[in-house]
């Protein structure tokens, strides 16, 4: 963090001179924006200093430790953390191999929450299904003692929703699998790198089926695979999981808070996941989105001074394993969620925004209009009003709370998503200050102007 403040400080500095000039405070904001690295460099000290942080783990403390202090040194008014029991899980190693007919060597990673496997590992023949669709239509004697492989393709789109589709697979594989008495389930990785690297992610057990180990093939041996078995061929695997659950630990949700000087109740929440997989160093997922909105608030809060509704930034814990810290955050703050202007999340890498999607009362829109013109210059067009804002904001609307969604191009995200390969350098400078200017500018919007978006239309009447 040394490294970090002394280049935040030389900022400071350059922030002071520039706001004794007259020009209009939105416009200092953006030149000061347009001039600073600073998201990018909270990014590299997070992924250099802490690395990779698994929910529960040591690791995770010490991100919890490097956020608090983060937002003291930037002289946040309030910091403070809100507990949050997460179950620690550690990977541990994961093999598999093709026995017969043509032995070597697959590239594979454990499902986050995976049981592992007995010890010595398991050999099974493999059931390739094209879909999680087609696994549950499937009969029990297709599936019974063999490794289920389910074999669905993502598809890259720049708004990611080649997502949605496949990582249901991820999610509910190992049910579906499990009831038809499969040992174990192997995905193909939800991304759309060729590259040699498997992508790890969330999956879940139900209590009323057996648990069994859940990996992901990289996607080229997702591909050598298919191919065996579309030629014909029976093909065994060995596959050898040593995921371990280590229990209850707390983790924290870290929030820093510039509060408001005319209306310190009415709240103006930006957000990121301080949690991350344990493969890469969550540059991307989501080391950038904490990156973005803690520049983005100490931007506002040194070019033009503390706004008049508080401007609250919230590091969620947890993220990955099922916005645990998100939920946690809904249910403490219930009798204040009212009090939520307006939300939003950056979780979606660091490419370039290029449009908003609102979730704001309709009679709101139109004075929104300085907001989405002040957001044009950035190449960023008026979406629709039906966000669901980001992972962790995502349950706020239907408790009447507006979000937005700043819409980042995704194109190449999910090359890196949960992989090894999710580290700093896959992050564009210029692409990253971009995000950092565009969240100040709504920050400062949303928290200096009259517009008042609540409350959040229900989906159905968001027009
Ligand atoms: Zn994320």
């Amino acid at each position: 963090m040394r490294r970090l403040l002394i280049t935040l400080s030389a900022l400071f500095l350059l922030a002071g001179c520039a706001s004794t000039d007259e020009t209009n405070p939105l416009e200092r904001l953006i030149q000061s924006s347009e001039q600073s690295d600073q998201a990018y460099e909270i990014v590299t000290s997070l992924t250099t200093e802490v690395g990779p942080r698994i929910p529960g783990s040591e690791a995770d403390k010490r991100a919890v430790a490097w956020a608090e202090s983060l937002f003291k040194s930037l002289q946040f008014d309030k910091v403070y953390k809100q507990p949050v029991r997460v179950r620690n899980w550690s990977r541990g190693l994961a093999d598999a191999r093709v026995i017969a007919p043509f032995p070597q060597q697959l590239v594979i990673t454990a499902l986050g929450g995976s049981v592992a496997t007995q010890p010595g590992g398991l050999e099974a023949s493999v059931v390739m299904f094209e879909s999680l669709e087609e696994l549950q239509q499937a009969k029990a004697e297709q599936v019974k003692d063999r490794i289920v492989f389910i074999n669905k393709r993502m598809q890259r789109d720049r708004a990611g929703r080649g997502y949605g589709p496949v990582v249901i697979g991820r999610a509910r594989g190992a049910i579906e699998a499990a009831k038809l008495g499969a040992h174990a389930v192997l995905i193909r990785s939800v991304g759309t790198s060729n590259s040699r690297f498997a992508h790890t992610g969330a999956m879940r057990y139900d209590d009323s089926v057996e648990r069994i180990p859940a990996g992901a093939l990289s996607n080229a041996d997702a591909d050598n695979l298919e191919r065996m078995i579309n030629d014909g061929h029976d093909v065994r695997l060995f596959v050898d999981m040593r995921a371990k659950e280590h229990g209850w630990q707390t983790s924290y949700n870290v929030i820093g808070e510039i509060t408001g000087t005319e209306k310190p109740d009415e709240v103006v929440l930006i957000g990121a996941h301080l949690d991350s997989w344990d493969e890469g160093t969550g540059a991307l997922d989501d080391g950038a989105g904490v990156g973005i909105v803690v520049a983005a608030a100490n931007l506002l809060k040194q070019t033009t001074g503390a706004p008049k509704r508080t401007l609250r930034v919230v590091l969620y814990a947890a993220e990955e394993i099922g916005l645990v810290g998100a939920r946690e955050y809904a249910r403490a703050n219930e009798s204040d969620l009212a009090n939520i202007v307006v939300a939003a999340e950056s979780d979606f890498g660091a490419g370039r925004i290029y449009q908003i999607d609102t979730r704001f009362a309709p009679d709101a829109l139109a004075e929104a209009t300085t907001l989405f013109d002040a957001l044009a210059p950035l190449g960023i067009v008026k979406g629709n009003n039906e966000a669901s804002g980001g992972p962790d904001i995502s349950m706020l609307p239907a408790k009447g709370v507006p979000v937005v969604s700043l819409r980042q191009d995704g194109t190449y995200y999910f090359d890196y998503h949960h992989t090894p390969n999710d580290t700093l350098d896959k992050i564009d400078i210029d692409a990253i200050r971009q995000n950092q200017t565009a969240y100040a500018i709504f920050s400062y919007l949303m928290a200096n102007g009259d517009i008042d978006p609540r409350p959040a239309p229900q989906l159905g009447s968001a027009r």
